[in-house]
């Protein structure tokens, strides 16, 4: 059964009431295997939401938030980028 979402397009996908009509579709593009900020494929294995180029963005602009000092070297995102130099 598909729910009305908040905009009137039909889905599959079936939301709590009182979702916002961004988290629908964000929820329907992770359904989809595509990246919630720019709809291309995601990062397989890696992310389970973003693509590459936003797992990277996420990954920076949390890391400044928190106002980190050390890198998890260990992680995913680091050990399949390794080849690449990261400048500070
Ligand atoms: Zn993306």
């Amino acid at each position: 059964m598909s729910r009305r979402r908040v905009d009137g397009i039909k889905d599959k996908l079936t939301y709590k009431e009182g979702t916002s009509r961004q988290y629908q579709d964000q929820l329907r593009y992770k359904a989809l295997g595509l990246c919630v900020r720019c709809q291309k494929p995601m990062w397989k294995g890696i992310s389970k939401q973003f693509c590459e180029k936003h797992t990277l963005m996420v990954r920076e602009s949390q890391r400044k938030r928190i106002g980190a000092k050390k890198r998890n070297k260990n992680c995913k995102s680091y050990v399949v980028k390794k080849e690449q130099k990261w400048t500070k």
